[in-house]
């Protein structure tokens, strides 16, 4: 037994199974236009995530999963040295559709640096990176969060953007699931920039908040995308 669905099915409210549909009858024989209401285009709502200090292990793989199974891509400020440490880490980061950028090698003081310091932690560091991703980093988020005009203006000549964020988890210092999860979520709204770690100590509380954010973020109707670093 088949039943045709109708249009005329459908304007009636009688959307269901088609057993249920059986007892709509059609209203005229003819062919039936099917004409589509335009969606009212729905305002695009993202969040930015991103991820400090690694790559590590085991938090960035853990984190890497976590961001798949919500189809959720990241922006990982990576550290040089932990670059060279696990290469084909990188690699996974940037393979599985998320931006890696530039922390610099060793996470000093930016501020504090000489000129060619600055130089060969900024540029040591894409050069691990893009040994990895094929990519030079244009983003560079100093450690810290500690920048001014000269650290700004340093950056700039090596053709990179200072990058910084809105929301701080302060996840490094471990306050608790969470807590980590109340602070993402406190004051978001589309386009805020969510300051995480996946290195530099002990992330399990990171990586078990994680879920929990993307899932409730995601039924607010945001979208996870990466930092435009180009
Ligand atoms: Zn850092």
């Amino acid at each position: 037994m088949s039943f045709r669905f109708t249009i005329a099915a459908v304007a009636v409210g009688l959307i269901t199974t088609s057993g249920l549909a059986a007892t709509a009858a059609p209203t005229t024989g003819t062919t039936s236009t099917v004409s589509t209401v335009a969606a009212a285009p729905a305002r695009a709502k993202y969040v930015y995530l991103t991820f400090d200090d690694g790559p590590s292990t085991p938090y960035t793989a853990q984190i890497l999963k976590i961001l798949r199974a919500y189809g959720a891509r990241a922006t990982f400020f990576e550290i040089g040295r932990n670059v060279a440490r696990y290469p084909s880490l990188t690699r996974r980061v940037d393979q599985m559709g998320n931006s890696v950028q530039n922390h610099t090698w060793s996470h000093p003081n930016l501020r504090k640096v000489s000129s060619a310091t600055f130089r060969s932690q900024v540029q040591k560091t894409d050069r691990y990176i893009r040994a990895q991703t094929g990519y030079t980093p244009r983003c560079l988020r100093p450690p810290y969060g500690a920048t001014n005009k000269l650290v700004s203006r340093r950056a700039a000549a090596l053709g990179k953007s200072i990058r910084l964020w809105t929301i701080d988890t302060r996840d490094w210092s471990r306050p608790g699931t969470s807590v980590i999860v109340r602070r993402a979520l406190a004051n978001v709204h589309s386009g805020s920039v969510i300051l995480m770690h996946d290195g530099g100590g002990n992330r399990s509380q990171t990586v078990a908040a994680l879920p929990k954010i993307l899932r409730t973020l995601k039924a607010r109707g945001y979208g996870f995308t990466t930092m435009s670093c180009t």
